[in-house]
């Protein structure tokens, strides 16, 4: 099986898209993200998966604490940014969620403190323990099969 067949597949299953952010010695660092998921109610706990190549990796081991953005469908310049397809840009500003920084104009923004971490192939998959939520209201941006999408081109589409 190659990667493309892989990524092809993966990209099917639809998302939100997330920046997560961290900080080391006042420096904030911020990374676009997909592979996120819920994983507990009780105790209130969330996973993401980070490649190893990712400048971030090591920076989420060194602070032990990282936030979750979920972004609205009108940051998907946010999401470039954050993933490095956006050199040139107006510089970001983050708020504060009990004392860690978050994406300002994020649907949700989640802190947590890291619970454990595990390695998996290139990838290290960290749990994340909520210590903090805030909610916006508004729509997600979305991404699927490698495009970024919106909850109302797709009803446009639907309609036709
Ligand atoms: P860097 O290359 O260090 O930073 C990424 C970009 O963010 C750089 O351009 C940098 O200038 C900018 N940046 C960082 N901090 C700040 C700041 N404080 N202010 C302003 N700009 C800043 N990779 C994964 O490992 N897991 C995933 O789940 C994942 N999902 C993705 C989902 C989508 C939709 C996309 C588009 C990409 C995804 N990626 C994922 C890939 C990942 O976003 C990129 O590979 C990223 O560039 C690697 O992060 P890094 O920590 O090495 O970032």
């Amino acid at each position: 099986m190659d990667d493309r067949q892989f990524r092809n597949a993966m990209g099917t299953f639809a998302t939100g898209v997330t920046v997560i952010t961290t900080e080391v010695e006042g420096e904030v660092h911020g990374m676009t993200a997909n592979a996120f998921m819920s994983v507990s109610l009780n105790p209130k706990l969330v996973v993401i998966s980070i490649g190893d190549k990712a400048r971030i990796l090591n920076k989420i081991k060194q602070s032990k604490t990282f936030s979750v953005n979920i972004l609205a469908e009108n940051q998907q310049e946010i999401s470039m940014i954050f993933a490095g397809q956006l050199k040139e840009h107006r510089g970001v500003v983050f708020d504060r969620l009990a004392g860690q920084p978050v994406v300002s104009g994020a649907l949700a923004q989640v802190t947590c403190e890291v619970s454990s971490e595990y390695v998996e192939g290139d990838h290290t998959l960290f749990i994340g323990k909520v210590t903090e939520i805030n909610l916006e209201d508004g729509d997600p941006l979305l991404f699927y099969k490698g495009r970024y999408r919106s909850l109302q081109e797709e009803a446009t589409v639907a309609s036709k």
